[in-house]
């Protein structure tokens, strides 16, 4: 690699600055042993102390402090390519933004810095083409397969693939023995395969090949631009979108593609769409791989060799080399946002990126956030809509139903019309989804004797009854108990009682009416077992279910082709609770789950259950106005210059003693700056006050979109020292509000 900055061996000053991954700003500086070579973006193994820590080459030659004699030699470096400038780059605005220390946004990059090592020869296991069709299947062989299919059938390394699959060695060795695999050493990871963006494509509609060759000129023509991907549920989005990536690879046979989905996104079937499109399998990422699965795709994207990357929001935080193309699908989604560490909402840092490097992002939904749609408004994102449905498909006929003109019976939760749908619906082979955003049994147990609500203790979340589980449990903190026959408080023997209705109740209400149609529950509860929650979307996609009861994980991009009704037990449900972003939320939950109606040829229908049927937010579903919709929520936020209009912030002090908590909130309120366009609201209880005896006091910091907030929030906090035993967190761009 021929670069200006390389080291002349005979330089006097032989010092470079390293960044750490670990929760401070600044690198440390170190001296370079005799005859190392490095580059800015070196991946180096440092002494800190007693320990030895990896690091990156932040700086050469470094204006630092200490004198060169006083600095320890750096111990070694890694064969690792260096990280790329962009990348680095990236971690630098990425720390300001969300005013992290510098260190802990590269513990992103990094990923503790496992991938740094090289793999040694191990036994790996690839499939068989094809797989022996006598083959025995049990659930977790058929992880196994899944597992490696997703990885174009391996070869993937035995303990990665037994840990990614969740099974035990004895399973791979059984499904070895039966030829099911085939076993194999390999020295090095499986290298990724070239894609092609010359194979053909799906043929696309006249819409969808509009859509895609704005997108594919946009990318041909190189440079930064934002495009928001508008199309309706079932469009085709997927389609148009590979094509500019199609694009991308076509101008740049180098080129790297980052493709971010929700988690939950990242099914078999998708990635077996990109396979397809490309001719080989994608790299892909999240959160719960193996390490050896990490260290393959880490180095695949360092060293350029894996092109196109599918993954969750960690995936931008990949050391890639040539990132040609960012593409957030379900942009909407709040799972983009990361609750813990770095506060960062991957979605803006895609844009933030592709406006740094100077390629085209593509914010992709069929329900746009309100800061994208403000941004489409403003003239900063080019917007390219889909109207139609692909094929035959039309959108649902949505419909509410009036819960105080037609209440449910007594102890039930469906309404007379939403009974009748289901029936007709049965009746004609069809299947229904009733959709309720609630996990377990009940919401709330409440004691009939003394009127006591169980919690968990040290915190004010409410226990869920879990009925299948014979538990009680908190869905905060993960606490549990088998669900006590006595009232823990009064004694009261059999006096607990489930308020309110979760999916297994309405399952519960299903199973009594309908004894004959299959049914079946998806929630993440119930599907502990890894392979679980796919095996029940596997079964409704081959229509082998007739009534799926589900929560959000059903609202997601999936296809049921049978699938005509979708009954929304409860669409009042995100609306109550004064968080700002309820509307918003609710309307994008409910149009993506009435989405999953009728998307083959017969016909869909949605019924909203609401007992607010005059709300803005459901009115607008059921006409299906999202751009009236739209319109009110914005001039609202406008009105109060909240974001998209308004920059904000929370700021969020925890500690374990209320007392001193409370009054170190209020000494910092007196500091609070007093500036033009600069609002702080609190202390206020926080969302979730208490927690596991944790307290939570909040601030709320609003500044016009000119002001910068982090710049505010530095010179308010900055000078005040935290007392022991209580934390701070600042939030930029917070979810809720
Ligand atoms: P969206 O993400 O917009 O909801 P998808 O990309 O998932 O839509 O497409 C919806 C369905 O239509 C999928 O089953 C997909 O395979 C199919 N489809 C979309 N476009 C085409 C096409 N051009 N040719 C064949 N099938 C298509």
């Amino acid at each position: 690699m021929a670069d200006a900055s390389l080291f002349p061996t005979s330089s006097p000053k032989r010092r470079v600055r390293v960044l750490l991954p670990l929760p401070v700003g600044d690198g440390y500086d170190y001296t370079v042993p005799a005859g190392m070579r490095l580059v800015p973006g070196a991946f180096v193994r440092v002494p800190l102390g007693p320990r030895q820590v990896a690091g990156v080459v932040w700086a050469l030659d470094p204006a630092g402090e200490v004198a060169d004699d006083k600095l320890k030699p750096i111990t070694a470096q890694y064969d690792t390519p260096p990280l790329a400038e962009a990348t680095r780059r990236f971690v630098d605005w990425v720390a300001g933004y969300t005013l992290s220390p510098r260190g802990t946004v590269l513990r992103l990059v990094m990923r503790a810095g496992q991938q740094l090592t090289p793999p040694k020869a191990r036994l790996a296991y690839r499939l068989p083409d094809p797989v022996p069709p006598g083959l025995r299947m049990t659930e977790a062989r058929a992880r196994v397969i899944e597992i490696l299919r997703r990885q174009g059938g391996g070869p993937l390394v035995a303990a990665d693939l037994a840990k990614d699959a969740d099974v035990t060695p004895g399973v791979l060795k059984g499904l070895a023995a039966a030829e099911g695999l085939i076993p194999e050493e390999v020295a090095r990871d499986a290298p990724f395969g070239r894609p092609d963006p010359h194979l053909p494509g799906r043929a696309l509609s006249e819409h969808q090949a509009a859509a895609a060759e704005s997108l594919s000129a946009a990318v041909h023509a190189g440079g930064y631009r934002a495009f928001l991907l508008d199309g309706v549920t079932g469009s085709g989005k997927t389609e148009v979108y590979l094509e500019a990536a199609a694009a991308a690879l076509k101008k740049d046979p180098d080129a790297q593609i980052c493709i971010l989905l929700p988690e939950i996104g990242l099914t078999l079937p998708f990635l077996e769409r990109i396979h397809r499109r490309f001719g080989t399998a994608p790299a892909h990422w999240h959160s719960d791989l193996s390490q050896g699965t990490r260290r393959r795709v880490w180095r695949g994207v360092a060293d350029g060799s894996a092109k196109v990357v599918v993954g969750a929001r960690s995936a931008l935080f990949l050391p890639f080399r040539r990132l040609a193309l960012i593409v957030v699908d379900e942009e909407h989604e709040p799972a983009y946002k990361q609750h813990d560490g770095v506060l960062y909402q991957a979605r803006d840092m895609a844009v933030a990126r592709a406006a740094q490097d100077g390629f085209p992002v593509l914010l992709v939904s069929a329900t746009p956030s309100l800061e994208t749609l403000a941004n489409v408004e403003e003239g900063r994102y080019d917007r390219v809509a889909l109207a139609v449905r692909y094929g035959p498909a039309r959108l649902p006929e949505t419909a509410i139903v009036d819960m105080r003109a037609d209440p449910p019976e007594r102890g039930q939760w469906l309404s007379p019309i939403a009974i009748d749908a289901v029936t007709t619906c049965l009746a004609a082979g069809e299947q229904v989804l009733l959709y309720l955003n609630r996990r377990g049994y009940a919401p709330v147990t409440l004691c009939r004797t003394c009127g006591e609500r169980m919690t968990a203790p040290g915190s004010d979340t409410w226990l869920v009854e879990h009925r299948y589980s014979g538990r009680l449990v908190c869905h905060h903190t993960g606490y549990s108990i088998p669900k006590p026959d006595h009232c823990p408080h009064c004694g009261a023997p059999d006096s607990l009682t489930p308020c309110g209705p979760g999916v297994e109740r309405i399952a519960e209400e299903a199973a009594a009416r309908w004894p004959d149609a299959r049914l079946a529950i998806l929630s993440s509860d119930t599907m502990t077992a890894p392979g679980a929650m796919r095996q029940t979307l596997e079964r409704m996609t081959a229509g082998e279910i007739d009534i799926l009861v589900a929560t959000q994980a059903a609202a997601k991009g999936h296809n049921f082709p049978g699938l005509t009704l979708v009954v929304a037990v409860d669409a009042d449900l995100g609306l109550a609770g004064g968080d700002l972003r309820a509307a918003e939320r609710t309307y994008q939950t409910l149009a993506q789950v009435s989405g999953r109606a009728g998307r083959a040829e017969r016909p869909g229908r949605v019924l909203l259950q609401s007992y607010q049927p005059e709300s803005p937010v459901i009115c607008a579903l059921a006409a299906g106005d999202r751009e009236g919709f739209t319109e009110a929520e914005l001039e609202g936020r406008a009105q109060l210059g909240f974001p998209p209009f308004g920059r904000l912030a929370a700021v969020i002090l925890s500690g374990d003693n209320e007392a001193r908590l409370t009054r170190f909130a209020h000494d910092l309120a007196l500091a609070v700056p007093h500036a033009e366009g600069v609002e702080i609201w609190g202390p206020a209880p926080a969302p979730l006050y208490r927690l596991k005896g944790i307290y939570r006091q909040r601030f709320l910091v609003k500044t016009g979109r000119r002001v910068s907030i982090q710049a505010v929030l530095k010179s308010w906090l900055g000078p005040i020292k935290l007392p022991s035993g209580i934390r701070r967190t600042v939030d930029i761009d917070p979810y809720s509000f």
